[in-house]
């Protein structure tokens, strides 16, 4: 049994959060901006 951890990611335009459960995720809804995985955002 595997547990899907969701990864939150961030905006690094307007800093919208959003939790995941895949890393397919890489542009915000919000502004279109690339979104980071926050444990790789260092600012
Ligand atoms: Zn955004």
């Amino acid at each position: 049994m595997e547990l899907a951890e969701p990864l939150e990611y961030v905006c690094v335009q307007c800093r919208r959060h959003e939790a995941v459960d895949d890393a397919l995720v890489s542009t915000c809804r919000q502004c279109g901006d690339e979104m980071r995985n926050v444990d790789l955002v260092t600012d």
